[in-house]
């Protein structure tokens, strides 16, 4: 692409690091912005470096949260006993979305995946253990998606979780392999949460 101004590409460069934003795109949405007033231009330059420089990760679950402690760990609401153990804060954001779920979550950051150089130390895992260890956790959700990765997480955290004896489950697979939670549409989440079953049971099938 030939550019006339120097400042003009410089700013489609920035928008096409983006995932899913190709040049053209990027073109779009950089000339978009440029037929804005200054004002709303501040704004939307200012909105990300806020958000980069304030935005928190709960200390007990991991979840991104505007406080040092997020309002689902905070809340009075929510039974603090039974955790749920998801991937990432999009999984919350899934699960949140179907209203059928009202413990606490456990954010990992991703799953264990040895082709990409992910291991178990990479993830949240030790905090899990922490949580469950304290003995007022009366039940774990492993709400992982069905994908390899997901499965090699689900049995290490199984192994690691076990021997604490309280009920470990797995989400329902309404969710097809090879799948992910984010994807799935908030009936079916909802419903597979609701019909988990033991992680024995599932491993068995
Ligand atoms: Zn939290």
């Amino acid at each position: 692409m030939n550019f006339s101004s120097k400042l003009l590409e410089d700013a489609v460069n920035e928008f096409s690091k983006l995932p899913g934003v190709g040049q053209k795109t990027a073109l779009r949405l950089v000339l978009h912005l440029l037929n804005k007033e200054q004002e709303e231009v501040n704004q939307f330059g200012n909105t990300f470096i806020k958000l980069k420089k304030e935005i928190k990760n709960c200390t007990i679950c991991r979840n991104i949260s505007d406080f040092s402690i997020c309002e689902i760990c905070t809340s009075h609401k929510r039974d603090q006993a039974t955790i749920c153990v998801v991937e990432d804060t999009r999984d919350v954001m899934a699960i949140e979305n179907t209203s059928q779920y009202f413990g606490v979550y456990h954010v990992l950051g991703g799953l264990i995946s040895p082709m990409d150089g992910i291991g178990p130390t990479d993830l949240f895992i030790d905090g899990l253990v922490a949580r469950v260890a304290v003995g007022d956790i009366k039940e774990v959700i492993l709400a992982l998606s069905p994908n390899m990765e997901g499965d090699t997480t689900l049995f290490y955290l199984y192994k690691k979780l076990k021997d604490f004896n309280i009920p470990i489950s797995t989400i329902a697979r309404g969710i097809a392999f090879g799948g992910e939670l984010e994807y799935t549409d908030e009936i079916t989440l909802g419903r597979s949460i609701i019909t988990r079953v033991p992680y024995e049971n599932a491993m068995m099938r």
